[in-house]
Parts: C-alpha cells; structure tokens; sequence
C-alpha cells in the first residue's frame, strides 16, 4: 500500500519517540510514519541512571535499529 503521507521525525531522542508514538496512534495506518536516526542504536534514555548506578547493563538500555 502507498502511504498518503509520510511523516518523518528526525532524531531518535526521548521527544522523537515520544512524536512518533503519539502520531503511529492518531494517523491512520494509510499513513506512514519513520523515525529517522544518525545513530545505528536507540538508547532508552530514562533508564540511564540504572546503568550508572550498576543495576542495569548498557546492553538492557541500548537498542539496535533497522538500517
Ligand atoms: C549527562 C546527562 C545525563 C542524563 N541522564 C539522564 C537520565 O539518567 N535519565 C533521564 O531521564 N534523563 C537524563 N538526561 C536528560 C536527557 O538526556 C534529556 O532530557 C533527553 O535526552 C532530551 O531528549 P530530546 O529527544 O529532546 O533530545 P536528545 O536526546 O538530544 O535527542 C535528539 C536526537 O536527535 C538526533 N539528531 C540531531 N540532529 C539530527 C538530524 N539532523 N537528523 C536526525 N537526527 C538528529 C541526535 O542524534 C539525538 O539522538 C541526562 C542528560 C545528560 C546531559
């Protein structure tokens, strides 16, 4: 199916993933949406402060993105 309109939300951070959740819900699934990111991984970073503390791995905070 042809997306009637693309929306693309530059950066990857808490407020483009917060923009592209909120748009995925309120468009219509004729819409498309893409989070594009100049990092190959998404950092959730609220849960940053666990890692520095020692109860959560890098690894648990850190995703890989579709190229
Ligand atoms: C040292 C430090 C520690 C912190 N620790 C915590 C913590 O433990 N927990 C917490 O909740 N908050 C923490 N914060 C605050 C948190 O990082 C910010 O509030 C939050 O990242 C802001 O999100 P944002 O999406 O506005 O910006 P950012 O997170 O900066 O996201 C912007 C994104 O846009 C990308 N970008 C930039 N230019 C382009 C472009 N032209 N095209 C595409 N992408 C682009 C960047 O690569 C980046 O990924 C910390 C901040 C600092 C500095």
């Amino acid at each position: 199916m042809v997306p009637v309109s693309r929306v693309i939300v530059l950066g990857a951070g808490i407020a483009g993933h917060t923009a592209a959740s909120f748009l995925r819900r309120w468009l219509g699934r004729q819409h498309s949406v893409t989070v594009v990111s100049p990092n190959g991984t998404y950092n959730w970073i609220p849960s940053n402060i666990w890692v520095g503390v020692g109860l959560m791995k890098p690894a648990q905070v850190t995703f890989p993105l579709a190229p």
